[in-house]
């Protein structure tokens, strides 16, 4: 923790400024413990396709069951992992882990496709497309099955190198989806040259669309656009079916949030699945 004086010269405490805090550093270690020990886990939120209301798929959302501090959120070591070269082994076990379980589904004559989030570093490892290949093949899951999210900052990190990254994985038939679009600052010149299939439109535009009228025009531009470019185009943080009704008369292909279910370990995964539409 470091203490720092805020403009009123008081003293706050922030445990995010220090790189080498006594904080972090344990954290660090716990966490590439956590991924060797599989304390790690994966939960699952439905996507739903609004044309047919069926369950398309499900995006891996990683958890940290950790001893202490119990069931925690990817916001609280997602950063850390980034910061630390961490990311890439706990990218490895995430695509690992959602593609067994893909796989599982499969078995169970489950056709859902499942979507993995790649953060900026993960997306700027030149070995990815090779790692997704060779996890592919040994789980027995086809390329189509799995999509990539990405976001728009993690593709301006470095464009070439985001772009040859994108273009092999791409090529070996892999979905890929801007996460979060909306939010960053890309151009859109350059992303409609990406290869990507979907875009999903922030949740912070979806969340208050029925009362905030700017957000809802640019959920309305959004889902025009990506039309026009011949993208799918997905709405996250629906929490309500006010805004279901809404993206379902803006013509949005697939839908995601609370209203439908929060993201739920395997087992309640299935338990909702069974109860639902499907
Ligand atoms: P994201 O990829 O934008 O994921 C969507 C987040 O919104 C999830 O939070 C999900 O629980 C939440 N959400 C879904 N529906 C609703 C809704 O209707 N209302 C609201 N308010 N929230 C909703 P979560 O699981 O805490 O994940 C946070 C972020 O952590 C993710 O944002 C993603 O950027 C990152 N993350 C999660 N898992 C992974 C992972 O395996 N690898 C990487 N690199 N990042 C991950
Ligand atoms: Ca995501
Ligand atoms: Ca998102
Ligand atoms: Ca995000």
């Amino acid at each position: 923790y470091v203490a720092k004086k805020n403009h009123s010269g008081f003293v706050v405490y922030s445990q995010k400024l220090d790189q080498h805090s006594p904080h972090r550093l344990t954290l660090m270690g716990e966490l590439r413990q956590a991924i060797d020990r599989d304390e790690l886990v994966l939960h699952y939120q439905p996507k739903i396709n609004v044309k047919t209301a069926m369950v398309s798929g499900v995006e891996a959302l990683v958890r940290w069951n950790h001893g202490v501090h119990g069931l925690m959120p990817p916001d609280d070591f997602i950063p850390l992992a980034e910061r630390t070269g961490l990311i890439k082994p706990l990218t490895l076990w995430v695509l690992n882990h959602a593609l067994q379980q893909c796989a599982v589904w499969q078995e169970q004559g489950l056709k859902l496709d499942i979507s993995v989030n790649v953060s900026a570093n993960g997306l700027m490892d030149l070995d990815l497309p090779d790692t997704v290949a060779g996890l592919l093949a040994s789980h027995e899951v086809a390329p189509e099955r799995l999509v990539l999210e990405i976001t728009e900052s993690a593709i301006m990190l470095d464009k070439d190198r985001a772009m040859q990254v994108l273009t092999s994985l791409a090529g070996m038939g892999i979905r890929l989806s801007i996460d979060d679009f909306g939010t960053g600052y890309s151009s859109l010149a350059y992303l409609s040259k990406m290869p990507v299939k979907e875009i999903k439109i922030d949740k912070s535009f979806v969340m208050d669309m029925e009362k905030n009228s700017s957000n809802a025009m640019i959920v309305h531009a959004t889902i025009d656009l990506g039309h026009n470019l011949g993208l799918e185009v997905i709405g996250e943080g629906v929490e309500s079916k006010e805004i279901m009704a809404k993206l379902k008369g803006l013509g949005c292909d697939v839908v995601q949030g609370f209203h439908f279910t929060k993201p739920l370990a395997e087992a309640q995964f299935s338990e909702w699945l069974s109860k639902s539409i499907n």
